[in-house]
């Protein structure tokens, strides 16, 4: 495998994953970034984190975790919120490929933007309750956020602490978004691109719905 280097944007459920994948893949360089310590009422769904770890930094856990387990992985951990453009654009050029991980919708378009700006592929992924969704966005080449949503919501309803989120479900995700970027490294033209890949766990139906690019999109059609 390529050494290839991988931002992950959030160590919870979908970032824990993710990483997994891509550590025992082979896959040669990764950074994990979060702000969070580890939860009790999340670690049902983070595969990463034990009892011991409550209370402890996500991403200092993490990485001491798949530093062990895959042995050839260079890793960094940075405990950090994201809140600004310019900082995570000079950290995704550092990159070869974005993860977004995270958790809300603000940091979700930080990224989009950031990919935008960097011009790094981007794997998007989200899970709520029973369902989930990916896609691969490659700037000004292919469907981001932004073509979608012009802006964030202001809020979601349920939130995820209301919906819940179901383990078996943010393990399905992460692995398919670890897929994407494997198939990142190999070159292939197979990605989910300009489509969107939803999972209801509770049907057991996979769509891929179809999307456009916005001629007129804030952030790929102006970059
Ligand atoms: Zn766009």
């Amino acid at each position: 495998m390529p050494n290839h280097a991988t931002l992950i944007i959030g160590a919870g459920g979908l970032g824990s994953c993710v990483a997994m994948a891509l550590g025992t893949a082979g896959i040669g360089r990764m950074t994990l970034v979060d702000p969070d310590t580890v939860a009790l009422s999340n670690l049902h769904r983070q595969p990463l984190y034990m009892e011991a770890d409550l209370g402890a930094s996500k991403v200092d856990t993490a990485t001491i975790g798949l530093q062990q387990t895959c042995v050839n992985l260079e890793i960094g951990g940075m405990m950090l919120e994201l809140t600004e453009l310019d900082p995570l654009v000079a950290l995704a050029r550092e990159h070869d490929y974005i993860v977004d991980g995270s958790d809300n919708f603000a940091t979700r378009f930080l990224a989009n933007d950031a990919a935008l700006h960097a011009n790094r592929p981007l794997v998007h992924g989200a899970a709520s309750g029973l369902r989930g969704q990916l896609m691969t966005i490659l700037p000004h080449r292919s469907t981001c956020l932004r073509c979608l949503f012009d802006a964030p919501p202001d809020s979601i309803t349920p939130t995820c602490q209301e919906a819940g989120i179901l383990g078996p479900l943010v393990m399905e995700i992460g692995w398919l978004m670890a897929m994407e970027i494997v198939k990142l490294t190999e070159g292939t033209s197979d990605l989910l691109t300009n489509r969107m890949l939803t999972i209801d766990l509770e049907t057991g139906i996979r769509r891929h719905v179809p999307l456009a690019r916005q001629s007129d999109c804030r952030g790929c059609s102006t970059h």
